[in-house]
């Protein structure tokens, strides 16, 4: 009988621990079930915009779950695409009390609510909770703040955030905005000497040394506004049409006219077609008109662009006095076709326009506008 007793030992123990198992997966169960139960009351009052009994609801479950606080997140992320912004700032705002949110969470969270303000048009409350997430070091929060700073015009508190916090300034688009900050500030309080922050970035930007070229040849302080431009060209090809005129006016008022002719060679392997155009000039003005004619048809040939054709016309009417007016004719049609295409185009969003802005209109990125390329661009 006891052996018995012995022989069923390991089947009373198996029997006691698949019943201890059964019973904590039935607890597991019974959780589960309270937690689906409360998540979906929250949902029904929260349909029913009833809200603050729903997020209550819901919120309660953060004790419980604190991982689903992406589930929160998307919640939130659903309203505010649906326009509903109090609801989605409500979820933001009463996760952000959560003592239970991990750092991680609580920055996102804090980021996603500034954005909620931002499309609120609260800007002051975006403001405060950004200005946090910078001091916080939250690199995330840069690209927000600076769209807040750009649209609210505060070019201070912009280079004042930059100033305490360079160090996050990693990104060229960022160090972009900065920079333009600079050059609106100095432009608002006619200190350019603010500009000359802007060059000491850790990328070079364009509007700095643009402006500052400017101003020095609007003072006909062409030494200075040489030492800008030619900076700005050499690294910046692409930007030449907005002072090319202008730069190579500096260097003839001070005599200077050979020096210009060997930069543009320098720069005619990475220049559009306004280099070559220059250096066609130079070619013409040392009485090499087969050179300059042959250069740029050869040019032509690789890269086609309206504007080289255009100045191709004028060279060969000036050459043939038999088909000239003809050519001029057809030069003026080609010339009205060009004054009709855009000048300008953003590289990020395709955004074209007659006018130079330093900050997109369309998406409202700085310095993304320049000069347009291909058939019909420089
Ligand atoms: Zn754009």
């Amino acid at each position: 009988m006891t052996e018995l007793l012995f022989l069923l030992l390991p089947v009373a123990a198996a029997y006691g621990y698949v019943m201890g198992k059964n019973s904590a997966k039935n607890q597991a169960l019974e959780l589960n079930r309270q937690i689906t139960s409360q998540y979906s009351k929250g949902l029904k009052f929260l349909l029913d915009r009833e809200e603050d009994q729903g997020l209550e609801h819901l919120i309660q479950l953060l004790e419980v779950s604190a991982d689903s606080v992406e589930h929160y997140l998307t919640l939130a992320t659903l309203f505010r695409k649906r326009g509903e912004l109090d609801r989605a700032i409500k979820i933001h705002e009463l996760l952000l009390n959560q003592p239970s949110l991990s750092s991680s969470n609580m920055a996102s969270c804090r980021l996603e609510l500034a954005q909620d303000y931002v499309l609120a048009g609260l800007l002051d409350s975006a403001e405060e909770h950004l200005v946090i997430l910078v001091k916080d070091s939250y690199v995330e929060a840069l690209d927000p703040i600076i769209n807040l700073y750009s649209q609210m015009r505060e070019w201070h508190k912009g280079i004042s955030m930059f100033e305490a916090h360079s160090e996050l300034f990693t990104k060229a688009q960022h160090c972009a905005a900065v920079a333009n900050f600079y050059c609106e500030a100095a432009l608002v309080d006619n200190t350019p000497k603010l500009m000359e922050k802007a060059c000491a970035l850790d990328h070079m930007t364009i509007r700095p040394y643009y402006e500052l070229g400017k101003e020095a040849f609007e003072k006909q302080d062409h030494v200075k506004a040489i030492y800008y431009w030619r900076k700005l060209v050499v690294s910046k090809t692409n930007t030449a049409p907005l002072y090319i005129k202008e730069l190579e006016q500096s260097y003839i008022q001070l005599n200077l006219k050979d020096q210009f002719d060997e930069l543009i060679e320098e720069l005619l392997c990475k220049g559009g077609v306004l280099i070559r155009i220059k250096h066609c000039q130079a070619l013409l003005e040392k009485g090499n008109h087969q050179q300059a004619v042959e250069f740029l048809t050869d040019s032509l040939k690789r890269e086609p662009t309206i504007r080289g054709f255009s100045f191709l016309l004028q060279l060969l009417g000036n050459n043939n006095a038999k088909i000239k007016s003809a050519l001029i004719e057809i030069d003026k049609l080609v010339t009205s076709y060009i004054a009709t295409k855009p000048e300008y185009q953003c590289k990020q969003c395709g955004f074209s326009s007659h006018k130079l802005y330093w900050l997109c209109p369309s998406c409202k990125h700085w310095e993304t506008i320049g000069p347009s390329k291909g058939l019909d661009g420089y």
